[in-house]
Formats: C-alpha cells, sequence, structure tokens
C-alpha cells in the first residue's frame, strides 16, 4: 500500500512509535519506548475537565484558543522567563506541539527554503519539512563525555543563503541533552546574523533537572523576534493524550503560524483548555515536584542499566535516557518486546545518517514498579 503514498511522504510511512507501541501491545512488553508516563497528572485539574465536559463545553473554541489560556501561557511564561508575549496576537493554542511545529513550518518555510534540523531530532520536524517540499539539512550532535552536544562548527557550515529556520530542541529528545547558555548564545548570533528563524521546540522545558535550568532561546538578544517558542501539556502535566500545545511569537509569525493551523487540526480540545489554563497559574509546586521524581527516576533506570552492561549515556532533563548497546539497535528493538517483553526505540529512526544505528532510547517516565519490571525483564538480554 506504500506505493499509493506520495513520495515525499514515503520515508515517513511508518511512525517508529506507533511501530514499537504496538509491539509492545502484541507481546505485552513494558513500553519503554514511547513517551508517554503511566502515572497521571494534577487531580484538580483533571477534575476540571470532567466538569467541562459536564458543563457543556463541548464545541469549537475560537481558533487560537480560549483566552483564559492564553492568558495563562502568556503569564506563566513571563513569570518564568521574562517574556511580554501579548495574549491576543502572540500566543497560539495548538492541538500539541506536534500541530504548532508542523503549522509553524508550514506556514513559514517556501518550497525553495532549507530547514536545519538537529540530529538525532523528534520524527515530526522532518515529516512537516517533507509535507512543504522543502530541503532538509542536518547538523548532528556529538560525544561529549558520556553525552552529547551540540557541533557548532557543523552547525555554521549548515547554514546557506537558503536557510530560513533551524529547529532547536532543549531539553533534546532523545538524549536528554540540554544546550549550554554559550551554545544558545553562538546559536543565536548565527540566526541574526545570517537571518534565519528558529523554531524551538520546548516541551521538556519544566523538565530539565537542577543544577542546570532551562533557558529560552527566545529571551536571548535579538531572539524574541526571530523564533517561534512552542511548547505543550503533554508533559508537564502528564496528557499526552490530551493535545494541547502552543507557539509564543511576534505577532506577524504567530499570524502566519495561525493561517496554516486553521486548515490542520482547526482548533484545540475544547474541555481541556480549562484544565491546562489551571495547571499553568495554580499547579507550579506540582510540576517542580515532578521534575525532581523524573529526576529520581532517571538515576533509578539509568543506575539500572548500568549495572546490566549497558553504556549509558548523560540525560539532562526530558522523559529518555539513550544507551549504546555496540549492535545493531533497530533489529535489537524490534525484538526487545518478543525477546525480554520490554519496547525501546532505536535512534536511527530519529536520524539521518548512520552513526545513530546503536543508540537506544528509553523512556523513564513510568511507575517505580514498572521501572523495577522492565529492569529485572532487562536482565534477560
Ligand atoms: N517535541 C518533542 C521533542 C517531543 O518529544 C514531543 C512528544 N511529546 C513533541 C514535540 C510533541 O508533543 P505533543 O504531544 O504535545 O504534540
Ligand atoms: N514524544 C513522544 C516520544 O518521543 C511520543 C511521540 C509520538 O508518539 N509521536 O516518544
Amino acid at each position: 500500500m506504500v506505493e499509493m503514498l506520495v513520495e515525499r511522504l514515503r520515508p515517513f510511512h511508518s511512525s517508529v512509535f506507533g511501530e514499537i507501541s504496538q509491539l509492545a501491545v502484541v507481546h505485552g512488553a513494558i513500553d519503554l519506548g514511547q513517551g508517554f508516563p503511566d502515572y497521571g497528572g494534577p487531580q484538580a485539574m483533571l477534575d476540571i475537565a470532567r466538569a467541562a465536559i459536564a458543563d457543556g463545553m463541548n464545541q469549537y473554541p475560537p481558533s487560537n484558543g480560549q483566552p483564559g489560556l492564553r492568558e495563562a501561557i502568556v503569564t506563566e511564561h513571563a513569570e518564568r522567563v521574562g517574556s511580554d508575549y501579548d495574549v491576543d496576537t502572540e500566543v497560539l493554542v495548538t492541538s500539541g506541539a506536534t500541530e504548532a511545529l508542523t503549522a509553524a513550518i508550514l506556514g513559514l518555510v517556501e518550497p525553495s527554503d532549507e530547514v536545519v534540523l538537529i540530529e538525532p531530532f523528534y520524527d515530526s520536524y522532518a515529516a512537516a519539512v517533507a509535507m512543504v517540499g522543502a530541503t532538509r539539512r542536518t547538523v548532528a550532535m556529538v560525544p561529549d563525555g558520556d553525552g552529547f552536544t551540540l557541533d557548532l562548527d557543523e552547525l555554521r557550515r549548515a547554514i546557506t543563503p537558503r536557510t530560513r529556520l533551524l529547529v532547536v530542541n532543549s531539553p533534546h529528545n532523545p538524549t536528554g541533552s540540554l544546550l549550554t547558555v554559550p551554545d544558545l548564545h553562538t546559536i543565536a548570533e548565527l540566526a541574526c546574523a545570517r537571518d534565519f528563524l528558529v523554531v524551538a521546540d520546548e516541551v521538556y522545558e519544566h523538565l530539565a533537572f537542577d543544577p542546570h535550568p532551562h533557558v529560552s532561546i527566545a529571551s536571548l538578544p535579538g531572539m524574541r523576534e526571530r523564533t517561534i517558542v512552542v511548547s505543550s501539556a503533554a508533559k508537564t502535566f502528564n496528557v499526552t493524550g490530551w493535545r494541547i500545545g502552543w507557539a509564543l511569537g511576534p505577532a506577524e509569525l504567530i499570524e502566519a503560524v495561525h493561517a496554516a493551523k486553521q486548515y490542520l487540526a482547526f482548533v484545540a480540545a475544547a474541555p481541556f483548555q480549562p484544565a491546562i489554563a489551571y495547571a499553568l497559574e495554580y499547579e507550579r509546586e506540582w510540576v517542580a515536584a515532578s521534575r525532581i521524581e523524573l529526576q529520581r527516576k532517571y538515576q533509578l533506570l539509568s543506575s539500572a542499566l548500568d549495572d546490566l552492561g549497558f553504556d549509558v549515556k548523560r540525560s539532562a532533563g526530558g522523559y529518555f535516557v539513550c544507551a549504546d548497546i555496540g549492535s545493531d539497535g533497530t533489529a535489537f528493538c524490534r525484538e526487545l518486546p518478543a525477546r525480554v517483553g520490554v519496547a525501546a526505540i532505536p535512534v536511527s529512526a530519529l536520524a539521518d545518517r548512520s552513526d545513530w544505528n546503536t543508540l537506544v532510547r528509553f523512556a523513564y517516565c513510568k511507575q517505580d514498579a514498572t521501572l523495577h519490571e522492565a529492569i529485572s525483564r532487562l536482565k534477560r538480554v
């Protein structure tokens, strides 16, 4: 059936997350593949969504998002980052971060443009670039001790007169790397000097582990006017299925993203919007506690993998830890659910180059009991 699919989308015919989750279901495996928590978000937030449905908030909301949610997003960001986005023109509620990312690329990139991605990259960036028919260039992360860092020289070389946009993602999926403040400054200076836009995928912004806080590239000199910040309720409040995300940026960029967004999911789900507005305002302590819990879970899983002989890489935040298995990661991840009853993601599925073929990503956003059971099953590898 893939022959029916248009050529430009053929490389994307099957998302690795769907594929591996399906294998996990078929084999009754513990899913450390797709990044979703197996525990809930703040109770009061869940209650507000239930009440919103019961109260009849079930029709199309405004296409740029309910005013209360827009206000909450802008206020939370202003208090944490020091930003000053306008509630009416500089924020857009989307159907997950995925829709914001796709709409940004569809609304701002011409087919003749180039988009630079940092490899490995979240798969939807490349798919969106392919939907436009633009050219994707990648810059690889490089080993840095037991972690990864950005190769700034390669980034400089990747920028051409056709570069329209760079996507940065920190904390990073899949490696868990956090871009350092000097690296962010270098990227910002390059963006200003070479006049390209930046899409900052900050869906893990609240999950950067101590002692290094997340810094938004939009807060650096010259960057507010050329950056679209994308984030989501999914990872912050453990609601990956609610599909509430957003974009923040200068009015003229948000207008372009909105234009494309109207013809994707059109609006984001109505009853979840007041619940996320509440959570952004009143559940900040819950978020801080969640970050500390995730850091503990990261340590739990990474030290167990280390004890099992995996070559574990350092993560500075987010949901994932990677390990180099020294052999083909794709074959390993395809077999793992049937072999030992655990699912993981081959990083090669999130990259163009073969350098990533031996790296495997494990999600630690799981209950301790789930992690312990997965660890005991992995002993059979
Ligand atoms: N960006 C990154 C880096 C992600 O890991 C994910 C998956 N949560 C997304 C974007 C998509 O987020 P959402 O579920 O809100 O669409
Ligand atoms: N962001 C999550 C991950 O990286 C889920 C992605 C998805 O299922 N599309 O695992």
